[in-house]
């Protein structure tokens, strides 16, 4: 059995000097709520921890991730194995953007938001931010959170009521939401808005309500639900301490203006719609409206990444920086890649995780070709290993928002007291 290429590229990209564990790929196997009937043939295997075989014809050999969870893995490991370290980072002043990729009913919902008995990586990195934040002391900080979706490349603002949302899909009156690019905030959304937050509570409570504004918009969330992207957002803001603590803040309004810059740095989390609209073949690209044009260029700028990547080293080899790498990439193409592009291109730290379903079932996924989805989720998933190559640096307290006084004003009125 011809084994793919994965494994030699992937070991040489987790090897790569800086951008060691800076992106991670991972693979998750929901448990089969089908009705299998014991006949079907072996087509998949999870071998270890990392790496799943195929037995699939052509495509079949061995597929290399960072991680592979199985059917006994719950959120919480997960969340430790993909997620944790990335968003302790953001905490240290990197960006950072989890995304979950897969066709409908395959858990990216399951695994971003989880149950109340199995919290996925959205509660538990709030939890993370607060912990994190307790055993940071002598430094404080501010939490901003918003809630977007993309739907039918629109984006919505799911902070500002239900109707906002856009009532089964049609234009509402809110302002349209543009994305707008500036060298200290990167890409972002606006008008959008952001919530402060100070607990963890509130933080739930936010993107719970952002969560019911989406219920609400959708007639039949589900296919809502497959269809849009929903990003939450978490800025974070910190800063040194004043010496001599809060008292010393208050007193005195110049050793508030002590202490270093702000740093400012943004944990996105990312809820993507079903890829089995992205699936890249005739048959689909008839289907029109039901393409997904974000999730098509999703793939193609992954996919383009690789000759970017090549390019730059052939440049490299001509001692001749590339100048006009990343510019033929189609970021512009779609809100989300758009949204997306810093983490793309290298500003960010990134978490994929992708997630399958392995064997026949009776669920959303089973009317769709369920051996090519999967396979297109994996090569997805292998090209994303492959091609994106982080160089996030810690952001510098004298960027951001850090300058100007509003941002000092905000942290020195809604910081987060450590309890
Ligand atoms: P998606 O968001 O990818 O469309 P969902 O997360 O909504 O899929 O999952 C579909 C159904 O399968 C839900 O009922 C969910 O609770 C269940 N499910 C998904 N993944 C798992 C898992 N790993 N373990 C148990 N149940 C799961
Ligand atoms: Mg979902």
């Amino acid at each position: 059995r011809g084994r793919s290429d994965n494994k030699t590229n992937t070991d040489r990209h987790s090897t790569h000097k800086d951008g060691k564990g800076n992106v991670l790929v991972s693979v998750r196997v929901r448990p089969d709520v089908g009705t299998s009937d014991g006949k079907q043939e072996l087509e998949w295997e999870i071998n270890g921890k990392r790496s799943l075989v195929s037995y699939k014809g052509r495509e079949g050999g061995e597929y290399i991730y960072d991680n592979v969870f199985d059917t006994q893995d719950n959120n919480a490991r997960v969340y430790d194995a993909a997620a944790k370290r990335l968003v302790r980072r953001v905490m240290e002043g990197y960006h950072g953007t989890v995304f979950a990729y897969g066709m409908t009913g395959t858990g990216k919902t399951f695994s971003m938001q989880g149950t109340a008995t199995n919290p996925g990586v959205i509660p538990l990195a709030i939890t993370d931010i607060f912990s994190y934040i307790r055993e940071t002391p002598h430094r404080e900080f501010l939490l901003r959170v918003s809630y977007l979706e993309i739907y039918n490349e629109r984006i919505h603002d799911l902070l500002t009521g239900p109707v906002a949302a856009g009532l089964n899909g049609q234009p509402t009156q809110q302002e349209e939401i543009k994305l707008r690019e500036d060298s200290k905030r990167g890409v972002y959304a606006t008008p959008l808005k952001e919530e402060i937050v100070q607990s963890p509570t509130q933080l739930l409570r936010v993107i719970a309500r952002g969560d019911n504004a989406r219920r609400v918009a959708g007639t039949q969330f589900n296919a809502r639900s497959s269809r849009s992207h929903a990003v939450v957002q978490i800025v974070v803001e910190s800063r040194e301490r004043a010496p001599g603590g809060l008292a010393s803040l208050k007193e005195n309004k110049r050793s508030a203006m002590a202490p270093g810059g702000v740093r400012v740095s943004t944990l996105s989390l990312i809820d993507l719609a079903g890829s089995e609209k992205a699936a890249d073949n005739k048959e689909r690209r008839t289907e029109g409206s039901h393409i997904n044009k974000s999730l098509l260029t999703l793939g193609t700028v992954i996919a383009r990444l690789s000759s970017d990547k090549d390019k730059a080293a052939s440049d490299k080899d001509k001692d001749k920086p590339s100048k006009d790498q990343g510019k033929h990439l189609p970021y512009r193409d779609s809100k989300l890649t758009r949204l997306l592009q810093p983490a793309l291109s290298g500003n960010s730290l990134v978490s994929i995780l992708c997630t399958i379903q392995i064997g026949s079932s009776g669920s959303i996924a089973a009317a769709h070709s369920h051996t090519g989805e999967t396979l297109n989720t994996l090569k997805f998933a292998s090209r994303a290993k492959n091609n994106i190559i982080s160089h996030a640096k810690k952001a510098d307290e004298s960027l951001g928002s850090g300058g100007d006084a509003g941002s000092r004003a905000l942290l020195d009125r809604y910081r987060v007291e450590i309890q």
